[in-house]
C-alpha cells in the first residue's frame, strides 16, 4: 500500500490516505520519495481553481526519489537510480508532439496530480519518459523544485532563443519567480524583478536581478517603456496590462506561465506597433527538463528552500497561502 496525503474534496486540509497501486505497468517506473517541493498548483488543484481536480487528490509534483521498481518496457533508468518528476506523469509517446519531444503538448498528457496520485507519498509512479535522471552535482535535497518550477520558467529561454544581450523581466518573485531570476542571469541576460513586495528587492538580487521595481507602481512601470525583449509573468493574479505590455521592447514577448484566472485585455494596435506578442507555455518536454537540470548542475542553481516534514504538509501549504514561503517549500519524506 503506498502512504500518501490526499485532499478528500476541494478546498480541505490534507489527511492520511492509503492507496494499492497494483501491479506496475510495462512503461512505468515506480519511485521512493525522498522530497517533494510545493508548487502553487498543488494548491490550485486542492481547491479546483481550474475545475480539473479529481479526488481524493494526492498533490505533489515536484519529486526526487529513487527507483524501486521499473516495468519490462522502462528505458533508460535502473532499479536504485535517483530521479525526478514533474508535472507531467504520461503521454501517449505516439502523438506528433511526443515524438519531438514536446509530450507536454500531448492531448493525452497526464498531469502527476490529476486523475493520478502524486508525490506526497512514500511512492509515486511514472512513465519511463517522464522520470528525468538526476545528474551528478545537484543537491537531491533541493533539486525538487526545479522539476516543475523549474523546468517552467527555463522553457521559454530554451524556446524562444533568447541571447544574452537581451533584456529579461520576471513579474512575481515566488518560487517561479526566484529561479527565473536565476536562470536569466546564468543565461547572461540583463534582469529585471518586479515584485509587489519590497522586501524582497536584496535577495531578488541575490538571486541575480540587476534591477527591482515594484509590479504595482504604475510610473516605474512606464517609465520603462519599450526596453524589455522578454518578460515572463509568474504571478496568478491580474496586472496593469497595459502597462506591462507597453514595457516590451519592439519584438519583445511577453510570456505568461502563471495561471492568471482572469482574462488578459490587450490592444491589437500594443501588439501591431512593434510587433510584439504574448504567449504562455505548460512546463516542458522530458529532454527539455533533462537539459535544464544539466544546465543547472553546472551554473550551480538550485531554489532557495524551506524544509517541513511531510506530515506537517498542511502547516506547509498555509505557509505557500499566507505569502509567506521563501520562497520554494520542501517536504522532506
Ligand atoms: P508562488 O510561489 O506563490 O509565487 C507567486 C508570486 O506571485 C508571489 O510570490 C508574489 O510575488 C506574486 N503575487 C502573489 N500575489 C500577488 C498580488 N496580489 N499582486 C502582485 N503579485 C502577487 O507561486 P509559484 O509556485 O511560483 O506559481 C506561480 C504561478 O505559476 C501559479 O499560478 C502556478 O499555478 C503557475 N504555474 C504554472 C506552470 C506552467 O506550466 N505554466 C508551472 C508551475 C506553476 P511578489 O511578492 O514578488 O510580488
Ligand atoms: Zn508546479
Amino acid at each position: 500500500m503506498v502512504q500518501a496525503w490526499a485532499a478528500m474534496a476541494p478546498g480541505q486540509t490534507l489527511e492520511r490516505y492509503e492507496y494499492e497501486a497494483g501491479p506496475i505497468g510495462s512503461d512505468d517506473v515506480e519511485v521512493e520519495v525522498e522530497t517533494c517541493g510545493i508548487c502553487h498548483s498543488d494548491l490550485s488543484v486542492v481547491n479546483n481553481e481550474w475545475g480539473i481536480s479529481t479526488f481524493p487528490a494526492v498533490p505533489g509534483h515536484e519529486i526526487i526519489g529513487r527507483i524501486v521498481a521499473a516495468g519490462p518496457h522502462a528505458k533508460g533508468v535502473s532499479v536504485g537510480q535517483r530521479v525526478g518528476i514533474g508535472w507531467s506523469a504520461e503521454s501517449c509517446m505516439h502523438c506528433p508532439q511526443c515524438l519531438a519531444g514536446d509530450g507536454n503538448l500531448c492531448a493525452e498528457n497526464v498531469a502527476t496530480i490529476v486523475g493520478h496520485y502524486g508525490g506526497f507519498a512514500d511512492r509515486v509512479r511514472a512513465n519511463w519518459q517522464w522520470v528525468i535522471p538526476l545528474p551528478d552535482g545537484l543537491d537531491a535535497r533541493d533539486a525538487g523544485p526545479l522539476l516543475c518550477g523549474g523546468t517552467t520558467v527555463f522553457a521559454p529561454f530554451h524556446e524562444y532563443g533568447i541571447s544574452p544581450i537581451q533584456r529579461v523581466g520576471v513579474v512575481g518573485i515566488g518560487g517561479l519567480g526566484h529561479l527565473g531570476l536565476k536562470f536569466a542571469r546564468a543565461w547572461g541576460c540583463e534582469v529585471t524583478a518586479f515584485t509587489s513586495t519590497d522586501a524582497k528587492a536584496d535577495e531578488a538580487r541575490g538571486f541575480g536581478a540587476h534591477h527591482v521595481v515594484n509590479s504595482r507602481d504604475r510610473d516605474a512601470l512606464r517609465a520603462l517603456a519599450g526596453s524589455l525583449d522578454l518578460l515572463l509573468v509568474t504571478v496568478n493574479v491580474p496586472l496593469d496590462w497595459p502597462a506591462m505590455v507597453g514595457m516590451l521592447a519592439p519584438r519583445g514577448r511577453m510570456h505568461i506561465v502563471g495561471a492568471v484566472l482572469k482574462p488578459i485585455p490587450v490592444l491589437a494596435m500594443d501588439l501591431i506597433t512593434g510587433q510584439r506578442s504574448i504567449s504562455g507555455s505548460p512546463t516542458a518536454g522530458p529532454t527539455v527538463m533533462a537539459k535544464m537540470l544539466e544546465f543547472s548542475a553546472r551554473h550551480g542553481i538550485l531554489p532557495q528552500t524551506e524544509h517541513f516534514a511531510m506530515d506537517q504538509v498542511n502547516d506547509a501549504l498555509e505557509h505557500l497561502k499566507s505569502g509567506n514561503a521563501r520562497y520554494r517549500i520542501v517536504l522532506d519524506a
